[in-house]
């Protein structure tokens, strides 16, 4: 039987209590657009009210009602290591104590650049920001500004953060213009942006082909998290490289997700593939707010001072963030738990997956390094097109399910889940057990 509650383990699952959780939650939803600072939290893709967290430790996470869950998300990607690793914990401890912030050089900003430029092939300079969002902002800025040209492209159900030019919906018809897909945002802004289909090498060579010298930028996720778990095929990846060789266009690996994930230096490292910008974010920072972007030290010239695309940020290469950031990337380095966290999702996927067919439930379990998603899906998802088609009640069920039995997955079918370098051979039992049940319980309803 999982753990459901630090308490008692053995108490059944849907009694666990979420009183403080809810009440708090609907303060917040008086203050708080929605009650939460990310949507992404909100629990909007399988109902039910956000569990309000105290604390964690580890592999998990503690709400304030008390109950402990196993933790399958780390922060969306930051927590590769679990929460509060020693060493991370106690860089940023003394970094507070020498002041948080200084707003001109600190040493920590070299060191955290250093590591970078090592580890990402791609990256010979690099500017830090603040988030995700930021870091692909800017890196989209440099590449028009590198190349003089306005045109992009990107991906459906790719995610580069809340950046008006990707914030995007595909026209009708494959080579029409992007509308913008929330409001607020002008047709004129997201008019220079073409949405193709991920994997789909046909669209692609059309684009450039029917528009020759003309995009500024590629951008994608290497390896898509946030359409659910999607893995880019090598004659993808091939022919974005070799086309945008071909027209000068810069390509642009969002790695804010697979940086220091897939494998320390990235999809990218994984794969073999070179882009010419990386875009960072997420685990670099350790869990405090940070992105970075880099590329070829010729294109990162043209970021301010040295050039003349704009670029800037009051609490950029903060003193408390870098020192997180060196100190996860370091344990990364010491610990190398890449190839345990890669054993333990191949084993979490093979488990899922003979649990799902056992309870006549279709579905693929795609999987690379530590992210995996279970696609109540048939179809193997290769783009947007296939992702939507999933059965999002059935994941709504599995997700409450795995949650009343101490588990915390993403609140949502099109997400991945991370496994982090605190799970144990322990964990995974757990794991399955509940999924046996929870998965059971999606069956029943079918
Ligand atoms: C999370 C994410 C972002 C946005 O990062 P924020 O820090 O949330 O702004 C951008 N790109 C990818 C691939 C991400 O996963």
């Amino acid at each position: 039987m999982p753990a459901a509650s630090p308490s008692s383990s053995s108490q059944p699952a849907h009694r666990l209590n979420h009183a403080r959780s809810e009440a708090v939650f609907a303060a917040a939803r008086e203050l708080i657009p929605g009650g939460v600072n990310s949507p992404a939290r909100a629990f909007g893709g399988v109902g039910g009210t956000p569990i309000v967290m105290d604390r964690g430790e580890g592999p998990y996470l503690y709400d304030i009602d008390g109950n402990r869950y196993l933790d399958y998300i780390g922060s969306w990607g930051p927590h590769i290591l679990g929460h509060r690793h020693p060493r991370v914990t106690a860089a940023i401890h003394a970094a507070v104590d020498r002041g948080t912030s200084f707003g001109a050089p600190c040493e920590a900003e070299n060191e955290l650049a250093r590591m970078v430029v090592d580890a990402v092939p791609s990256i010979e300079m690099v500017r830090m920001t603040n988030s995700g969002t930021e870091a692909t902002m800017s890196a989209i800025r440099v590449a028009r500004g590198y190349t003089k040209r306005d045109r992009l492209i990107k991906f459906a159900g790719c995610y580069h953060g809340h950046v008006d030019s990707l914030l995007v919906s595909a026209g009708s018809g494959a080579l029409t213009h992007g509308v913008p897909s929330s409001p607020g945002i002008p047709a004129s802004v997201t008019a220079h942006t073409t949405v193709l289909e991920y994997n789909d090498c046909q669209a692609l060579e059309e684009a450039f082909r029917s528009s020759p010298g003309e995009y500024a930028a590629v951008i994608l996720e290497p390896v898509v998290g946030n359409m659910g778990l999607v893995i880019p095929s090598r004659e993808f990846l091939n022919t974005l490289r070799n086309l945008c060789t071909e027209h000068g266009t810069v390509l642009i690996f969002d790695e804010v997700m697979t940086g220091f994930r897939l494998s320390y230096g990235g999809a990218q490292e994984l794969f073999g593939i070179t882009p010419d910008m990386t875009t960072l974010g997420k685990i670099i920072g350790g869990g405090m707010p940070v992105g970075a972007y880099g590329g070829r030290a010729e294109i990162m010239k043209q970021v301010s001072p040295v050039g003349p695309v704009y670029q800037a940020g009051t609490l950029s290469g903060n003193p408390v963030a870098m020192a997180s950031g060196i100190a996860t990337l370091t344990a990364l380095q010491e610990e190398n738990p890449y190839p345990r966290l890669t054993d333990y999702t191949d084993r979490l996927a093979q488990g899922l997956s003979k649990l799902a067919t056992k309870h006549g439930l279709p579905h693929t379990c795609p999987h690379v390094g530590s992210m995996i998603t279970l696609f109540f899906n048939p179809e193997i998802v290769t783009g947007y097109e296939v992702a939507k088609h999933s059965d999002t009640k059935r994941f709504a069920r599995f997700f409450h399910g795995m949650l009343e039995r101490g588990l915390y997955l993403a609140c949502s079918q099109y997400e991945a889940h991370f496994v982090s370098a605190a799970l144990t051979e322990e964990h995974l039992v757990q794991t399955l057990a509940a999924a046996d049940e929870a998965l059971a319980d999606v069956a029943r309803i079918a």
